[in-house]
């Protein structure tokens, strides 16, 4: 009877309270805008594992939850209603005050973007908001087990539009630490400058260390022997591999666009102790594939799908907690 309660308890810690990590990209981009309260709380009404959300630093120091460095105007609405049209409106440069006269609750018409994610809501009215109301909406879903996986947008080529890799970590750790969510926050970035400060100032959060290695977008190799984006740890030292990389620069958690990874490579890395959290796959087959390979995580701007399809595979799935955004 022990051994096979111990058998079940074991069992339980592999695939039932480990389980799958469902992350809700930008709360939930394929079903609301994106990175917005309502986004997160129709994530948390699904019922996630993990918030995944993207943050700039207003000009007076506020954490702002915006993929974007600068106001993208593929979604952005000026003060007047229109669409935004420049692309250099660097939120860095904005105040809090200033950055709430902008709409980000509908995408433009007729854009790229707009037929991507055709099946959006929109909700007009919605505003870019500060990382501590996305905190404060999950406790008021009396969620107290979801997890935030928080981006810093930060770019070694473009140091002009945001706080410096110190400024932009230490303020994140001073916000989290003030909410006390150590335990329940990931730091995550393609520019791993900022993981690196963090693992110093505060190794009880843990870093996520991104990479792509795509034609429209690619951290390891840019500018191939040096790359800015790596904070010194550059691929050709270890053996070509990522994993191996990320392991080198101290990471635990390993995040490859999931069109990088392949199986051998995920073996490796879970060879070296790494969870690997794939983003962003959205397409039904793929979230399968990547569930059936054994990723540690899923990155999905339709988190309802995600969870539908772990469901599927008899997978635990977390609470769902319904809010009012
Ligand atoms: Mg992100």
């Amino acid at each position: 009877m022990r051994r096979i309660l111990l058998a079940a308890a074991l069992l339980m810690a592999a695939g039932g309270a480990a389980g799958l990590d469902l992350q809700g990209h930008r709360g939930a981009r394929g079903l609301l805008p994106e990175n917005t309260l309502p986004a997160f709380a129709r994530a948390l009404a699904i019922g996630v594992t993990t918030l995944e959300l993207d943050t700039a630093l207003t000009r007076d120091g506020v954490i702002v939850v915006s993929h974007d460095t600068t106001l993208n105007p593929d979604i952005t609405r000026g003060p007047g209603g229109g669409w935004i049209t420049r692309a250099d409106l660097a939120i860095h440069a904005l105040s809090w005050q200033e950055l709430q006269a902008y709409d980000v609750g509908r995408i433009r018409p007729q854009t790229a973007y707009a037929q991507r994610f055709s099946a959006q809501q929109p909700v007009d009215g919605a505003r870019i908001p500060r990382l501590a109301a996305v905190f404060d909406l999950a406790r008021r879903a009396g969620n107290n087990s979801v997890r935030f996986n928080i981006e810093t947008k930060i770019s070694p080529e473009q140091p002009q539009l945001t706080a410096s890799p110190e400024v932009f970590a230490r303020a994140l750790i001073r916000l989290v630490r003030a909410e006390n969510l150590e335990s329940r926050v990931t730091i995550q970035s393609f520019d791993w400058r900022t993981l690196q400060i963090v693992q110093r100032e505060a190794p009880q959060i843990a870093t996520v260390y991104l990479s792509a290695q795509q034609p429209w977008l690619d951290n390891i190799r840019a500018r191939d022997v040096s790359s800015p984006w790596t904070a010194g740890f550059h691929i050709t030292r270890y053996g070509g591999s990522v994993p191996r990389t990320v392991k080198a620069a101290g990471g635990a958690v390993w995040s490859p666009h999931f069109g990088d990874l392949t199986r051998e490579q995920l073996r490796e890395a879970h060879q070296l102790g790494l969870k690997v959290i794939a983003w962003t796959v959205n397409d039904d087959a793929d979230i399968v594939r990547m569930i059936d390979w054994g990723v540690d995580g899923i990155i999905s701007d339709y988190p309802d799908r995600l969870r539908r399809l772990a469901a599927g595979r008899g997978l635990a799935l977390p609470p769902a907690t319904p809010v009012t955004p």
